[in-house]
């Protein structure tokens, strides 16, 4: 089940705060490790989506490890889940590379400039390389999220690829989905093999990065399973796959309360959360999330513009009707609030992070972390 409301007490914890359901969890687990068991391949928790380690002694039951976009999320793969460390970013700076070693298994690099530059000390450290490509077929609509469009900077196109300097690479690594099914994927690989395919017969992995939204309820699982099976019949390699959303999608909510209601036009309330500061993604993307026993304008009687805390003028979450008036002190949750924002928010304003609780597979809601006044401080001088 999603994060399942009827029996969810926002009351139960601090305000604001993030409440991640072991459950959900563990539902979107079994369908992903369903991939797993139907095709042989590999997935991985790409921790840049959700990177929440209290619950990675769950997440490791499933999957083969972590995908890392850099040396603090390598380390948090190492330490806290184990398994397989994925590494793969658009540069590994000079000063960090022999950190990024020692947590790393895998390390795909996004330029032949930066494997020249690290290839040596990868390879004596025993750890396997990759290439990110660029199959530059684009499924992604927002130009924001494509890594595929004009000039990206993301992955070697085939016009630049070095087949001359493949020496050492054991992997190529393509990521170029964002939120999409398997149809997209099924548009992509043909390309991705038109293009890479020559150089497969000298792989012994590839990596069909993240983006696909495995655990949506309208996913096609069937459809993924037919192309990675199709694709290891003709290609005897390791597949991986590294999604992050898809691990954490409908598994959680932001609770957070009603401070102030005042009038401008009209009805206005400010909650103690932030679209800026601890969902950045509803300006970002930008996208309205949704509320649990609330509706678009027009669907219940009582319409405000939730607002949050912040001095910033778009800081709206978003316009919502109610069946009731909200008083002072209502809690309100946020639903779908798991992935891209613990790992994205920020103290801006100076305003305190949300809580992080875990809602236990028991039924009890454990509040794995508060934090304070030394959070904010300690990313300043
Ligand atoms: C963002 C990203 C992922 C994870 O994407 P999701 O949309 O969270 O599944 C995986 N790999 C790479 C290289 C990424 O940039």
């Amino acid at each position: 089940m999603p994060f399942n409301l009827d029996h969810f007490d926002p009351c139960a914890v601090p305000s604001p705060c993030y409440v991640v359901s072991e459950a959900a969890i563990r539902q979107n687990l079994e369908i992903i490790d369903g991939v797993q068991r139907r095709t042989g391949c590999r997935i991985l928790l790409a921790l840049k989506g959700f990177a929440m380690f209290s619950l990675f002694p769950l997440i490791r039951q499933y999957l083969f490890g972590v995908s890392a976009s850099g040396v603090y999320e390598a380390r948090l793969g190492r330490e806290m889940f184990g398994k397989s460390v994925h590494a793969c970013a658009p540069a590994y700076p000079e000063a960090e590379f022999h950190e990024l070693l020692a947590y790393s298994d895998h390390i795909s690099f996004n330029s032949f400039s930066q494997w020249d530059r690290f290839r040596d000390r990868a390879l004596g450290r025993g750890v396997a390389c990759g290439i990110r490509v660029n199959p530059e077929r684009s499924e992604v609509k927002t130009a924001i999220y494509d890594p595929c469009g004009p000039c990206s900077r993301l992955g070697v196109t085939a016009a630049n690829f070095r087949p001359d300097r493949l020496d050492g690479v054991t992997g190529l690594h393509f990521h170029t989905l964002c939120e999409l099914n398997a149809d997209s994927l099924a548009r992509t690989l043909p390309v991705f093999e038109e293009r890479f395919g020559a150089h497969l017969d000298r792989m012994e992995w590839v990596n069909f990065g993240g983006g696909h939204h495995i655990s949506r309820p309208d996913y096609d699982v069937d459809l993924l399973c037919d192309l990675i099976n199709d694709f290891r019949r003709r290609r005897p390699l390791d597949v991986y796959l590294e999604p992050g959303e898809a691990i954490a999608l409908n598994a959680g909510a932001l609770v957070a309360t009603v401070q102030d209601i005042f009038r401008n036009d009209m009805d206005i309330a400010i909650l103690d959360t932030s679209a800026a500061a601890h969902m950045p993604d509803t300006l970002e993307m930008p996208y309205r999330p949704e509320i649990a026993g609330a509706g678009k304008p027009g669907e219940h009687p009582h319409v405000y513009r939730l607002g949050g805390m912040t001095c910033l003028a778009g800081d709206v979450i978003g316009d919502y009707s109610f069946p009731e008036p909200l008083t002072v002190g209502r809690r309100l949750v946020f639903l779908d609030m798991a992935h891209y924002t613990m790992v994205k928010n920020n103290t801006f304003n100076g305003i305190r992070l949300p809580a992080i609780a875990v809602w236990e597979e028991g039924g009890g809601v454990r509040v794995a972390r508060r934090f304070g006044y030394p959070d904010y401080l300690g990313r300043l001088s």
